[in-house]
C-alpha cells in the first residue's frame, strides 16, 4: 500500500469518526466534543491528526525525526508543551525516534514532565501508552528495554512532534 493510499485511509476514519460524534447527540453536546474535534482537525495534517487524536502510528523509517541529530527540543505538535530533548535521543533501531527520558524527569520522577503513561490493554497487548499531559495527544509508547541508568525507550511518532533547535545553533 502507497503511502498516499495510506493517507487516504487516515481521512476516511477522521470522517468516520466525525460523523459518529457528529450523529451521537446528546450527552456529548454538552461538551462540544465534536467541535473539539474538528478544531483538531482544522488545526493539524491528516497524519497528525491520525497518530495524535487517534492513537495511530507512523510507518518505521518514515519520520522525519528519526535520524535527527541537531541539539533541541522536541514539542508536541498540537499543543506545543515540551517533551522531549535531544540529549536523550538515542537510536534503537526500531524505525521510531526513542529517547530515554522525558524532559523534566529527576531520577525515576515524571511529575515535572509533560508525559503520562496509560497502560493499553487491547487486543491482548500489554504496552504502555505515552501521551500528552497537557493535551492528551497519543505520542507513542514506552518500553523497558531503552539503555541505562533509566531503561527506558521512549518510542515516539515523529508526526507528533515539532522539534525546535536549541538557540545559537
Ligand atoms: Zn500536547
Amino acid at each position: 500500500m502507497g503511502r498516499g493510499q495510506i493517507l487516504t485511509v487516515y481521512l476516511i476514519s477522521a470522517q468516520r469518526l466525525r460523523a459518529r460524534l457528529g450523529k451521537d447527540g446528546s450527552s456529548l453536546t454538552r461538551y462540544d466534543k465534536s467541535d473539539a474535534t474538528t478544531d483538531w482537525q482544522k488545526k493539524l495534517t491528516p497524519e497528525q491528526f491520525y497518530v495524535t487524536r487517534e492513537k495511530g502510528t507512523e510507518l518505521p523509517f518514515s519520520g522525519i525525526y528519526l535520524n535527527n541529530t541537531e541539539p533541541g527540543a522536541y514539542h508536541c505538535v498540537c499543543c506545543n508543551a515540551p517533551l522531549f530533548s535531544s540529549e536523550k535521543k538515542y537510536d534503537s533501531g526500531t524505525g521510531w525516534p526513542s529517547f530515554s527520558e522525558a524532559c523534566g524527569t529527576r531520577g525515576s520522577d515524571e511529575n515535572s514532565t509533560n508525559i503520562l503513561r496509560r497502560p493499553e490493554n487491547s487486543s491482548g497487548s500489554t504496552r504502555t501508552e505515552v501521551i500528552c499531559k497537557q493535551c492528551d495527544a497519543h505520542l507513542g509508547h514506552v518500553f523497558d528495554d531503552g539503555p541505562e541508568p533509566s531503561g527506558h525507550r521512549f518510542c515516539i511518532n515523529s508526526v507528533a512532534l515539532k522539534f525546535k533547535p536549541s538557540s545559537g545553533q
